[in-house]
Formats: C-alpha cells, structure tokens, sequence
C-alpha cells in the first residue's frame, strides 16, 4: 500500500488535463479540486490525504461559453 498516489484526471466540461498527487495526512480531511479553466468540479474526496492538481494542459475554454 502506497502513501503516494498520482494519476491524471480530464476535466469533463472544458477537457484540460491534470496531473494529480496526494500524499498522505495524519488528519482526515474533506476538500475538493475544481478545474482552474472552467470552475468544474474536478473531483472531491473524504479521506486522510490532501490532492493537489497541476495543470498539463489548458484547453481552448471562454468563459462567456454557455453552460
Ligand atoms: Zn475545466
């Protein structure tokens, strides 16, 4: 079992990449990601670990779309 995890996550709104990683906390913690290009959730989690996202790649997305 690894304290560390990583994996790539697709916005499904505005289709911009992420490269996810957590890492293990002592503390339980509720919290979640949203797409820094569109504001779509990215996902949420409930659990010991803290994610982060780093963006690899930046869709073509305006904000004036219509949702
Ligand atoms: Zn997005």
């Amino acid at each position: 079992m690894s304290t560390n995890d990583s994996h790539e996550v697709t916005c499904n709104r505005c289709g911009s990449r992420y490269w996810i990683t957590s890492q293990h906390v002592i503390m339980r913690d509720s919290d979640w990601i949203d797409c820094h290009v569109c504001g779509a959730r990215l996902f949420s989690w409930n659990e010991a670990r803290v994610y982060r996202a780093e963006l690899t790649h930046r869709a073509d997305w305006s904000s004036n779309n219509p949702d």
